[in-house]
Order: C-alpha cells, then sequence, then structure tokens
C-alpha cells in the first residue's frame, strides 16, 4: 500500500510546476512561424521579460536551458585573455566560471564556502589591489540553488562603486527571476541571464540574456562572440526569423506568454510577497523541528536574510536525507530535491542533505501539504525531531492572509 496515488507534486528547485494553463496554452496545432498570430505575441513577450527584470534596456532570447544562456552571455562579453572575477557561494557560480575558463578567460575565484554569502569586503579588497583594472567582469548567482543562499546584490553594485571599479556585473537569476526581488537597472546590474523553467513556470529550453549599454559597449570589441550567440540580430530585429536566429520554439512561447500574463494578474510585487510569505513559513516548520533533543534537522543558511524566497537547502545527516526524500516520494506523491554540490555523490554524506523547491506556480496548500508530508515522514524513517513544525508553518500563514 502506498499514499502516493493522485496529482503528484514536484517540489524540485527546477523544473518547477507548470500550470494547467500554461499546459493548455502549449497544446495547439504548429503556427505559422513567418506572419501572424505568433509573430505578433513576441515583441509582446520582449517587452513583458523586461518589466519582470525591471529593465529598459534589452533582452536576447535563445532556445537554451540555463547553462547555454551563460555561455550566450560570456561570449558577448569576453575576449580571450581577458580576467574574470567569480564569487562562489555554492555550485552554480562556480560552473559559469568554469565555462568563462573553457572560453579562454583568465578566472579568478573567491569561494565563500556552502553555507555564506559573498563578504562584500572580502570582494572590495580583491577590487582594490587589481590597480589596472584588469578584471572585465564579476560573475554572481542572486541564489544559489544548491545551498539556497541569497546574495545581496545592490550591495555588490555598491562595493565595485565604493572600489571604483569599472568590470561588468553579470548575475544569475535562473533560479530566482519572479520569486526573490530583483530591479536591474535600479541595482545597476550590467548582463542578467536567467532560463524558463523555475519562477517562469514553462518547460525547460528557453534562455535569457538581458543587457544593458555599457555591456552593449564591450561587446562592441568583445572576440568571443560567435554567429548563433550573437545576442545583436536576437535584440535589434529586423526580420522575425532573427529573434531565434531560425525557427521559434514555438510551444514554448506559448506556454511563456501565458505565464507571463498569470505574473501580471497576480502583479509582481504580490508574486514575491507570495514567495516570501510561503518560504518563512516552510522555515518555521524546520526551526521548529530542529529544536528537538538531539535533532538533526538544520536549514543550510542559518541567517533568514540570506535566505532565498525560492529554494530551501536542508542538511538532516545522511543517509535520513535520502531516506525521506525516498519516504516523501514513494509513499506520499511529494519529490524533493537532492542535495545538489552539497558533498560528491560517490560520498556516503551526500545522503544528508536535500531541498525544497518552492518557486513559481505555488499556493499556500501546497506548502503546507509538503511540510506534513516532512513531518509524517520523518516520524516514518525515524528522523529525531520536536513535532509541531506543521503548526508552525501554519501559524505564518494564518498571520500573512
Ligand atoms: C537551474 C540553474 C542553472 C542551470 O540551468 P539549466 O537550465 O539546468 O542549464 C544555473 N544557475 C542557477 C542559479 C540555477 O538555478
Amino acid at each position: 500500500m502506498s499514499l502516493a496515488s493522485g496529482r503528484h507534486y514536484l517540489a524540485i528547485p527546477g523544473p518547477s510546476v507548470m500550470p494547467d494553463r500554461v499546459l493548455q496554452a502549449m497544446h495547439r496545432p504548429a503556427p505559422n512561424i513567418y506572419t501572424g498570430e505568433l509573430a505578433e505575441m513576441v515583441p509582446t513577450i520582449v517587452e513583458d521579460l523586461k518589466a519582470l527584470a525591471r529593465t529598459r534596456h534589452h533582452v536576447a532570447m535563445y532556445i537554451a536551458n540555463g547553462h547555454g544562456a551563460w555561455e550566450a552571455s560570456l561570449s558577448n562579453v569576453l575576449s580571450r585573455g581577458d580576467k574574470v572575477l567569480v564569487l562562489g557561494t555554492g555550485r552554480f557560480a562556480h560552473g559559469w566560471g568554469e565555462m568563462a575558463a573553457r572560453m579562454g578567460a583568465d578566472v579568478d575565484v573567491i569561494d565563500f564556502g556552502k553555507r555564506a554569502a559573498i563578504d562584500l569586503a572580502r570582494v572590495e579588497e580583491a577590487l582594490r589591489a587589481d590597480t589596472g583594472h584588469e578584471i572585465k567582469a564579476v560573475l554572481a548567482v542572486q541564489v544559489d540553488t544548491s545551498t539556497s543562499v541569497r546574495n545581496d546584490i545592490p550591495g555588490l553594485r555598491a562595493t565595485m562603486d565604493a572600489a571604483g571599479h569599472p568590470a561588468l556585473l553579470m548575475v544569475d537569476c535562473i533560479a530566482c527571476l519572479g520569486c526573490d526581488v530583483f530591479e536591474m537597472d535600479a541595482w545597476g546590474v550590467d548582463v542578467m541571464v536567467t532560463g524558463s523553467q523555475k519562477g517562469l513556470m514553462t518547460p525547460p529550453g528557453m534562455g535569457f540574456v538581458f543587457f544593458n549599454d555599457k555591456a552593449e559597449a564591450v561587446r562592441e570589441t568583445a572576440n568571443c562572440v560567435s554567429n548563433y550567440w550573437d545576442w545583436r540580430p536576437r535584440t535589434y530585429v529586423k526580420d522575425f526569423y532573427q529573434y531565434f536566429d531560425g525557427t521559434a520554439p514555438t510551444h514554448h512561447l506559448y506556454g511563456l506568454r501565458e505565464a507571463l500574463d498569470m505574473i501580471g494578474e497576480e502583479g509582481l510585487e504580490n508574486v514575491w510577497e507570495r514567495h516570501a510569505v510561503l518560504a518563512r513559513s516552510i522555515w518555521a516548520a524546520f526551526e521548529h523541528w530542529g529544536q528537538g533533543n538531539d535533532s538533526p534537522v538544520e536549514l543550510n543558511i542559518a541567517d533568514p536574510a540570506l535566505r532565498s524566497h525560492a529554494v530551501t537547502s536542508v542538511r538532516v545527516g545522511a543517509p535520513a536525507g535520502t531516506e525521506l526524500r525516498n519516504w516523501c516520494e514513494f509513499q506520499a506523491g511529494l519529490t524533493l530535491g537532492i542535495g545538489l554540490g552539497m558533498a560528491e555523490q560517490s560520498d556516503p554524506a551526500w545522503h544528508g542533505f536535500f531541498r525544497v523547491g518552492h518557486m513559481g506556480h505555488v499556493n499556500a496548500h501546497m506548502v503546507l501539504g509538503t511540510v506534513g508530508v516532512l513531518e509524517a515522514g520523518m516520524k516514518s524513517v525515524g528522523i529525531s525531531h520536536q513535532p509541531g513544525g506543521v503548526t508552525a508553518a501554519a501559524d505564518v500563514i494564518a498571520a500573512a492572509a
């Protein structure tokens, strides 16, 4: 006997839950890719994406996942041998930096570990030491999806300005655009990358690179740019096919149009606030459980101000993490994320972590269901915890709604 039959909840940090409205918008025959409805719809998507990123500058769209958006962004601003400073707070900034290295950049990494945000004082020191301004770009993630830390992007901009450093500020918002507050222009971000399958609630397969005029000026002399990744034809479009340098991702576009409508109907600020309340509810449960005698339950990021509203990384000790994930999936129809990047997968310690994705199409009953299943699972697999986390989570929802 299993209690998993019924509507499954995929609570991994991407791909996220796809709304029925998005699925239905994609369920249609192939459209004409030269003129008509699709060609008229795409400029509206461009405008709404820019509004979502809070920018009046540019966005180029690619048929690519987040890794493709990473490469697209780098190829437009890097020249071989350029120095790049990578600020590592988990798996993802390192991955972006490794890509820059393979493209011929000279990559310096400051690693802040797996449980902390970027230390701005150390960044300032590194930038001030670069008196010749050899560093051409600073790479950071807003939210690292492995550790669930959220970095202070406006603080990073202020640090770069205080050091008088002209490098481009490049930010990965793949995990969190449309979940955590982000203001591209107000925060002085020069390049931002994101993807379709997390806060945007659309299948994986579209990547987006936002850039301002400062980045465009760097593009002028960059010598890594290749034909397909070039952001110019995709941005200054004369013919519709240029948006995608070939056939448009037709059905993704219909899904994305619907998702952007849903965000517009709810209002971006309300979307941010919903994510904030749901995240606080989940944290309240884990913090409560962790108060039990000898309880191994612990949030990976101790300071609530540094936690993402899109994903939560949890430590419960090995092998309990994997046992709990399996219990939730096979006994209760809830799939949780693996502890990506927290330990090598061959290391027994890898089984001590998991993640809860709460990005995009997620509401109070889904979060309370998740928390309830987790409490049942901990009891069943024998993870010591203080009972009552569900009530703690419900209290947060009740106080906010
Ligand atoms: C998901 C994610 C990526 C990778 O995106 P893919 O679509 O899997 O290539 C990169 N950075 C962050 C912060 C992410 O959350």
